[in-house]
């Protein structure tokens, strides 16, 4: 894995502790809808649901 790929992933998770602490979490970033608890359980730092997440690509 690339270093710029490492620290993306520490900035999800540090974005998904904020967004825990702000009572947000789990929320997708792009729709505003609830991500699937199937996806957290895999992704538990995804920022997106995954028809958000393929759009953003
Ligand atoms: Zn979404």
């Amino acid at each position: 894995m690339q270093r710029t790929a490492v620290e993306q992933v520490l900035r999800d998770i540090d974005a998904a502790f904020a967004r825990l602490q702000a009572g947000a979490y789990g929320m997708c970033q792009g729709c505003g809808k609830p991500i699937p608890v199937e996806r957290l359980e895999i992704l538990p730092h995804a920022r997106c649901c995954v028809p958000c997440e393929h759009r953003a690509d």
